[in-house]
């Protein structure tokens, strides 16, 4: 659950307001959210990992953890403060978490990983069952973009 949202670092971009999907929080005066309808926050941590500058701290817990609250300057002392983006790799310099994970492997995972960081295919060794079609078009005029690389048909 939501518990704290850290005046002294918050910039007031309005990016956790605009992620809860429950809408937890009113903008402030100064721009700094409020935690308006605590009971409403569903403990999904996206205020958390959208926040740039680790100014909010949600509790994994579905209930208020303190009924005073908790202390922001020993969540900060301890680093639990942005901890949750933290730990996803989310911000400037850390590694996305996505990258880290472990599991078994996917099918097909491998055609999801971007081309430059992908493993070389082996060459075919068999020749393709069909044989590419013929162009049929008769247009010595070279297609703009998508087919730009294709060669014009022989007159
Ligand atoms: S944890 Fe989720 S539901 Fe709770 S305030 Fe943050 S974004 Fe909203
Ligand atoms: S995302 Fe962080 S910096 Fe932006 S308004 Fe919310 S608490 Fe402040």
């Amino acid at each position: 659950m939501i518990e704290v949202v850290s005046a002294e670092r918050c910039i007031a971009c309005d990016k956790c307001v605009l992620a809860c999907p429950t809408n937890v929080f009113d903008t402030g005066a100064d721009g700094v959210p409020v935690i308006a309808r605590q009971d409403d926050c569903q403990t999904c941590f996206m205020c958390e990992a959208y926040c740039p500058v680790d100014a909010l701290f949600v509790a994994p817990t579905t209930h208020p953890a303190a009924p005073e609250g908790l202390d922001e300057a020993e969540l900060a002392a301890d680093g639990r403060l942005g901890s949750y983006r933290a730990h996803i790799g989310w911000g400037r310099g850390r590694t996305p978490g996505a990258r880290l994970a472990v599991g078994p492997e996917l099918p097909g995972a491998a055609r999801m990983v971007a081309p430059s960081v992908r493993e070389p295919e082996p060459a075919a060794t068999t020749t393709p069952a069909t044989p590419a079609t013929p162009a049929t078009t008769t247009s010595t005029t070279a297609p703009a973009q998508a087919g730009a690389a294709r060669k014009a048909p022989t007159p």
